[in-house]
């Protein structure tokens, strides 16, 4: 799909794809199977410039677009979804936020170290009784003199064990639920700021989650981002990017699976042939291609349009259902192929597929990505 990006994105696209089959691709499997965090790695990509792509340089950024974000965050979970959801949770659900909605003061204190990747970020919005309802957060923030004092605990964060700064969702005015919720810009250092359980994971084994506690954390009123009470739209907006992210992350997966099923199927034999010159083979590829391209373009539309600031809400729900189900299928297709070894450890296709499954799940279940996109066209 190449002719439809411009010579830079070709080239954003071309050096983190050789970056991510030099680097990530020989640590990936024992990362993941040891749970280690890929501290090095992500210090790599930020000398690429890959934790502020479409950020302005005024700001530490490359100022590229959205497109080559989408490229850079496929590249890299192409080897390692882990990789890639890191660098997307960085980028997507803290830079992002603090970019769209923070005073310009917040913005040269945290974007710099952000963009540069000296510093990494996380967003925290759900709490164990609030996932996919949000307005159900219990967290809270009360002014007292010149410091909003967070109280509360969070759960599932990615990012949330290395991230020094977070962008935290707390009720500033419980009794006005959905419209009494704002954001904040959190350091990790803040005292009353703490790193709870971190999750064994069925998939992304090698990203950090966890939990983040807020105990009397008292952080500089300056630090509210957005308007106060409109932390509701904060977050939706920042989902909206961050689900650009995540269909980025499952293509490169449902890639990972077509690249190595043809190139598995042209080298194992049965029946005297090798099995891609089997119909049954050649049809689950075929498949496994139409539909990887089909998400891809739907994934191209969303950033092209978000680069373009215009609205793409039910686009980039579009792009992350339709993403995240051909990753699930193209890896059951992958293991298929692979036939017994696709089942085994030691073979990728079982990797791929528990790390696609995450895809369907995290910023917004594919079951509210369908009410996103049915309550946008049935208005
Ligand atoms: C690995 C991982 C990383 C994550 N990272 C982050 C992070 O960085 N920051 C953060 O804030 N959160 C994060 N999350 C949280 C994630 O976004 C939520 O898990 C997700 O939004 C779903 O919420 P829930 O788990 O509470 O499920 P629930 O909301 O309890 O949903 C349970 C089921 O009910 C369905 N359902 C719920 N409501 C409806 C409805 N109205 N219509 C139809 N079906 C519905 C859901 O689709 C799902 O199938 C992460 C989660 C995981 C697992």
């Amino acid at each position: 799909m190449d002719y439809l990006l411009t010579e830079d994105q070709v080239m954003m696209k071309d050096t983190v794809a050789k970056f991510a089959k030099q680097v990530i691709e020989p640590v990936a499997r024992e990362n993941q199977e040891k749970e280690i965090y890929p501290k090095e790695i992500i210090q790599q990509a930020a000398e690429l410039g890959l934790m502020g792509v479409a950020y302005p340089e005024e700001y530490g950024g490359v100022e590229m677009d959205f497109v080559s974000y989408m490229l850079a965050i496929e590249e890299l979970s192409r080897y390692c979804a882990s990789v890639g959801v890191t660098v997307s949770a960085h980028s997507s659900l803290c830079v992002d936020p603090i970019f769209r909605f923070g005073t310009e003061e917040l913005k040269q204190k945290y974007l710099p170290d952000l963009c540069s990747g000296e510093k990494l970020g996380c967003m925290a919005l759900t709490e164990p009784g609030a996932g996919s309802d949000a307005s159900g957060i219990k967290t809270t923030a009360k002014l007292e003199g010149d410091k909003w004092i967070l109280n509360g605990s969070k759960i599932f964060i990615t990012n949330g064990g290395e991230a020094d700064v977070c962008v935290v969702f707390a009720m500033t005015e419980p009794e006005k639920k959905v419209k009494g919720i704002s954001a904040f810009v959190v350091d990790k250092d803040t005292p009353g700021y703490t790193i709870g359980k971190h999750e064994e994971k069925m998939g992304i084994k090698s990203s950090s989650t966890t939990e983040l506690v807020f105990q009397d954390c008292a952080i500089p009123k300056e630090n509210l981002l957005g308007e106060l009470n409109k932390g509701f739209k904060v977050a939706m907006m920042t989902l909206d990017g961050g689900r650009v992210g995540i269909a980025s992350q499952a293509l490169g997966i449902a890639r990972a699976c077509i690249e190595e099923s043809i190139q598995y199927s042209k080298e194992r034999e049965q029946f005297g042939k090798p099995i891609a010159a089997l119909q049954a083979i050649q049809w689950m590829l075929a498949d496994m291609a139409t539909e990887y391209d089909a998400a891809w373009l739907l994934t191209y539309r969303a950033s092209l349009l978000k680069s373009q600031g215009k609205p793409y809400t039910k686009e980039a729900a579009m792009a992350k259902m339709k993403a995240s189900e051909v990753a699930v299928d193209c890896a059951l297709k992958a293991i298929q192929i692979h036939g017994g070894y696709g089942y085994m450890r030691e073979y990728n296709p079982e990797r791929y597929l528990r790390d696609a499954i995450i895809t369907k799940i995290y910023e917004g279940t594919n079951e509210i990505m369908r009410l996103v996109v049915s309550s946008s066209i049935m208005k």
